[in-house]
C-alpha cells in the first residue's frame, strides 16, 4: 500500500455488514474486502453472489443467515459469531426496507415493519455490539446507512422518513456516549442509488427523470460509489469522525 494510505487500510479487521447479499451492503462487503477486512455478511437468503464477488479479492467472506424482523434476530446473530469465533471490529447497519404508500392509507403493520427494521434493529445490534466494545476495550466503528431523507421529507413514505431522520440523530446520541470508548459512530446518507430499493422509481418514467434532472452528477449511484466513505469511516483515518452523517449523493443535497 503506498505510504500514507495505510491509515485507510482495514487489515486485520472484521466487519459486520446486514443486508449484505445485494445492493448496498453487497458494494460494501466487496469494498471491505479490498481494502483487507474479513467480511461477515447477514441477509435473509444466501450471499452466494456477495460471496463469488468478495471470492476475485479474497477468501474471507462468511455469511449469517437470519430474518431481521424476527424479535430475536440481534440475539441470533450474536450467537452465531460466538459460535464461528468472530470478534468483530466493524458493524454497518445497512439492510433497510421502504414502503411507498400515501401517509393517510399506512397500516400500523407496514408503519412497525419499517421502524423495526430501519430503527429499532439498528439500535439494539449497535448496543450488543457495543456492549463487547466498552467490556474488551477494543473500540470498534459503526456505521448506520441513513438516507436523503434523514435530512427531507420525501413523499409517500412516512415511515421510512421517520426511521432515517431518527438514524441521523441516533448517530449523534451514540457517538456522544460511546466517542470516550474509542467507539466511532458515524452514517452515511446515500443519494438516489440504482438498486432494489429504487426499482420502483426507476420504473416510473416521470419520477425517474425528474429525481435525475436534480442530481447535479447526473446519473444515479451504484453500490461502487459508496464504498470510498465506507472504507474511510471503517478506517483509522476516520477515529476522530465521531456523529457524523457522510452523504454521499451526486451533489443532491448541494441542490
Ligand atoms: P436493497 O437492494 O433493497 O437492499 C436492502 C437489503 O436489506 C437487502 O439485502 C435486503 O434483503 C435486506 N433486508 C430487508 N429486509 C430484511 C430482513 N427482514 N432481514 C434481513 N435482511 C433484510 O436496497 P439498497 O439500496 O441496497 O438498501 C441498503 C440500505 O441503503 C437501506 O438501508 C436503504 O434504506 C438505504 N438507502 C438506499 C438508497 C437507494 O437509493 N438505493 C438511498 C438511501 C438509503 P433482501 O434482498 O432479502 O430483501
Amino acid at each position: 500500500m503506498l505510504e500514507g494510505l495505510s491509515m485507510f487500510s482495514l487489515e486485520g479487521k472484521t466487519a459486520l455488514v446486514t443486508g449484505a447479499n445485494t445492493g448496498l451492503g453487497q458494494g460494501i462487503c466487496v469494498a471491505f474486502a479490498k481494502a483487507g477486512a474479513k467480511v461477515v455478511g447477514v441477509a435473509r437468503r444466501s450471499c452466494e453472489e456477495t460471496a463469488k464477488l468478495v471470492s476475485a479479492v479474497s477468501d474471507d467472506f462468511q455469511e449469517i443467515i437470519v430474518d431481521l424482523s424476527e424479535a430475536n434476530a440481534v440475539e441470533q446473530i450474536m450467537s452465531a459469531l460466538a459460535e464461528k469465533n468472530i470478534s468483530v471490529d466493524i458493524l454497518v447497519n445497512n439492510a433497510g426496507i421502504i414502503k411507498r404508500c400515501d401517509a393517510v392509507d399506512v397500516t400500523i403493520e407496514d408503519w412497525d415493519a419499517v421502524i423495526n427494521l430501519n430503527e429499532k434493529l439498528v439500535f439494539f445490534l449497535s448496543q450488543a455490539v457495543a456492549k463487547k466494545w466498552v467490556q474488551n476495550g477494543a473500540g470498534g466503528k459503526i456505521i448506520n446507512i441513513a438516507s436523503m431523507l434523514s435530512f427531507q421529507g420525501g413523499i409517500r413514505v412516512p415511515a421510512y422518513t421517520a426511521s432515517k431522520s431518527a438514524l441521523c440523530g441516533l448517530t449523534k446520541e451514540l457517538a456522544n456516549e460511546w466517542a470516550k470508548y474509542n467507539i466511532n459512530v458515524n452514517a452515511i446518507a446515500p443519494g438516489y442509488m440504482a438498486t432494489n430499493n429504487t426499482t420502483a422509481l426507476r420504473s416510473d418514467e416521470d419520477r425517474s427523470s425528474e429525481i435525475l434532472s436534480r442530481i447535479p452528477a447526473g446519473r444515479w449511484g451504484t453500490p461502487e460509489d459508496i464504498a470510498g466513505a465506507a472504507i474511510f469511516l471503517a478506517s483509522d483515518a476516520a477515529s476522530y469522525v465521531h456523529g457524523f452523517t457522510l452523504a454521499v449523493d451526486g451533489g443532491w443535497l448541494a441542490r
